[in-house]
């Protein structure tokens, strides 16, 4: 898709998960101050973006934040439509965040059809230091819930621990999904062009 101001490719991604997992400080630790924000506080959007390099060309990375209130389902069915990946986030200390990991993507799977490439976040790793872990999600409940998803619904897709806190591994979950994005549209080529 091009953009109409300056005939620049744009590529989107949505970030979904429960409220509080970290969705917004995920984003901004990747974007530091490059970012650009809009926030539609009204109707439970953020949109950020950052040029990135994409099949060897700049293009315009859009990067949707999409509110958790059960209340805006309706308004947030529209920002799926288009989207080229999707990075899904659950908090490792917050087992219900990970129980609803499946609803959220039965809610873009509706308003999407067949999905395009997700990573999977497990984010909040910083907590596990030095805590009662009992209660906390492990690695493996995460890998076996990613096994899962690509089994059932055949989507490209990784599952990455990080920490919007310290930054672990945040840069490396848009770097896998813009690699994973850039592999699905190559395989477009040459309609992606059109
Ligand atoms: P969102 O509602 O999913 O966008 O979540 P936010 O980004 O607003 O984060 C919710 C709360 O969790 C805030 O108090 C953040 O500071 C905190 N938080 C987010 N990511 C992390 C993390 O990786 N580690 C820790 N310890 N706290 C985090």
């Amino acid at each position: 898709m091009r953009n109409q101001d300056d005939g620049s490719k744009i590529i989107k991604a949505v970030l979904i998960g429960d409220g509080a997992v970290g969705k917004t400080s995920i984003r901004r630790n990747y974007l530091g101050d490059e970012f650009i924000e809009g926030h539609l506080a009204t109707i439970g959007v953020d949109l950020a973006t950052k040029r990135v390099l994409f099949n060897d060309e700049i293009v315009k990375f859009i990067i949707w934040d999409l509110a958790g209130q059960p209340t805006f389902e309706k308004v947030r069915g529209n920002y799926y439509h288009g989207c080229n990946g999707i990075i899904l986030v659950y908090a490792v200390d917050d087992r219900d965040s990970f129980d609803n990991a499946s609803k959220w993507l039965v809610e873009a799977y509706k308003n999407m059809g067949p999905l395009p490439p997700t990573v999977i976040v497990a984010n909040k790793i910083d907590l596990r230091r030095g805590r009662d872990q009992s209660n906390f999600v492990s690695t493996n409940e995460g890998l076996e819930f990613t096994q899962m998803f690509i089994d059932k619904l055949g989507v490209p897709a990784t599952f990455i621990e990080t920490s919007a806190k310290t930054g672990e591994n945040v840069e490396v979950t848009f770097n896998k999904l813009l690699e994973m994005m850039s592999e699905v549209e190559r395989s477009k080529q040459p309609a992606f062009y059109k």
